[in-house]
């Protein structure tokens, strides 16, 4: 019979793991992806449905593509547990699914007992995350459009390491590109646990100092501890209260549940997952590849939408190797490019390039790769779309 390889998340990582194992395996290998989301809301773009120049309808993509075009089969659920010896999942609703190979890609778990009041906040609807695309973002932009001209929008950034270093600070920039149109006596606090600005520091800094002058105000070193919503208070670890009228909170971060409930998160304390970087095989359970935010990153390697499409298919490739008793590759490379939007048309970026180097067991940034973008300009901006337009494709198309 046919070997089985089942998957966990359609994201960035999981649907394109989904969608290369079965075009490398030629159709050969059976892909089971399980997903509860009926459509793909990317995170990368939403921002922009933050700041207002796009649409929640622009950035989501059904799975269809992916089941019609290549023969996964797409299984609408959620996993609520991994037997990594007997080697199956069983879903929420009940339901057993075997595998000789799975992939988990759940993305990240907010911590939001890491920070006083906050769950509390967030099931009331009066502190969003957004931090996962999809009706938080449409909810967060309400909150925007309902705030009075004059009131303040305050974002706070965890302490490293996080999903997407440099989304606070470009969604800082769309807030901000918003009430300058819009609400011109407004402001964007960006108040950061981290000793200052994650990604493409110096970029936000004098874009912040010229195009948002008065308007965003960045703060280094506020580690949050508690929320207030009823009173619009933020309280940090030192630093004295702050007020504002759009708490947007995000908490520290780990491995997503699911990786968690399986035992994969192994290091740092329990909140990533630990992974033989040229397969990423789990390094504790056989036969388990974790992809995407919720590994142990190798220095420099961020955790982005395009690293997971990365990890993906590298570990699709050496699935489909393993199962049909080749050699893996022994040099895998990834690579990554994050673009950030200053406003609703220029963009900055920073690109890197990844290889995997057998004898120390992890990848490095390879000499001379990769670079940075010298001042936000238009026609990054056209290569930033396209570059969402490409990924969707490649993952989900
Ligand atoms: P995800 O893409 O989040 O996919 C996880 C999937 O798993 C989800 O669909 C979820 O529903 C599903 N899932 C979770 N648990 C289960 C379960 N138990 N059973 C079944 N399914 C489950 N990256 C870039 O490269 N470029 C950018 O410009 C960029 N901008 C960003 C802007 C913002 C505001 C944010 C928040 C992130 C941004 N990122 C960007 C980062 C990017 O979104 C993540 O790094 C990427 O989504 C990680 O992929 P993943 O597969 O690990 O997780």
């Amino acid at each position: 019979s046919k070997a089985q390889v089942v998957v966990i998340g359609g994201g960035y990582g999981g649907a394109t793991a989904a969608k290369y194992v079965r075009l490398l395996s030629e159709h050969k290998i059976d892909v089971v992806l399980i997903e509860p989301n009926d459509a793909f809301v990317s995170c990368p773009m939403s921002n922009l449905v933050i700041g207002g120049s796009r649409q929640l309808a622009e950035i989501t993509t059904p799975y269809t593509a992916l089941a019609r075009s290549h023969g996964v089969r797409v299984v609408k659920g959620f996993a609520q547990s991994v037997d990594t010896q007997r080697k199956t999942v069983t879903l929420a609703g009940g339901g057993t699914i075997a595998y000789d190979k799975l992939v988990v890609s759940p993305g990240v778990d907010l911590q939001f007992d890491a920070i006083e009041g906050l769950r509390a906040a967030n099931d009331a609807g009066l502190v969003l995350q957004a931090w996962k695309a999809g009706p938080e973002t449409v909810a967060l932009r309400r909150q925007l459009e309902a705030m009075p001209d004059g009131g303040v929008y305050a974002i706070t950034v965890p302490e490293q390491p996080y999903r997407c270093p440099p989304g606070p600070y470009e969604r800082a920039c769309q807030v901000a590109w918003y009430f300058k149109n819009a609400k011109p006596r407004s402001k964007v606090l960006v108040l950061d646990a981290n000793p200052d600005v994650t990604s493409k520091g110096a970029l936000f800094k004098k874009v912040w100092a010229e195009q948002y002058r008065g308007i965003v105000e960045f703060r280094a070193q506020h580690k949050v501890t508690a929320v207030d919503p009823r009173n619009g208070l933020i309280k940090f670890e030192v630093q004295d209260d702050v007020k504002a009228n759009v708490l947007n909170v995000l908490p520290p971060m780990r491995a997503g549940v699911i990786a968690q409930q399986a035992g994969l998160a192994n290091l740092a304390s329990n909140r990533w997952c630990g992974v033989d970087y040229q397969t990423f095989e789990s390094s504790v359970a056989k036969d388990v590849h974790v992809l995407g935010d919720s590994i142990q990153i190798a220095p420099a390697m961020p955790k982005s939408g395009h690293m997971a499409n990365s990890h993906a298919k590298v570990a699709a490739a050496a699935i489909v190797a393993r199962l049909a008793g080749w050699p893996v590759n022994p040099n895998p490379m990834l690579t990554n490019t994050c673009y950030s939007y200053v406003d609703n048309t220029n963009v900055i970026h920073v690109a890197s390039v990844h290889e995997y180097v057998a004898g120390e067991k992890t990848f490095k940034t390879v000499a001379g790769s990769g670079g940075l973008s010298a001042a936000p300009n238009q026609t990054e901006g056209i290569y930033a779309w396209n570059w969402a337009q490409n990924i969707w494709a490649d993952s989900l198309g």
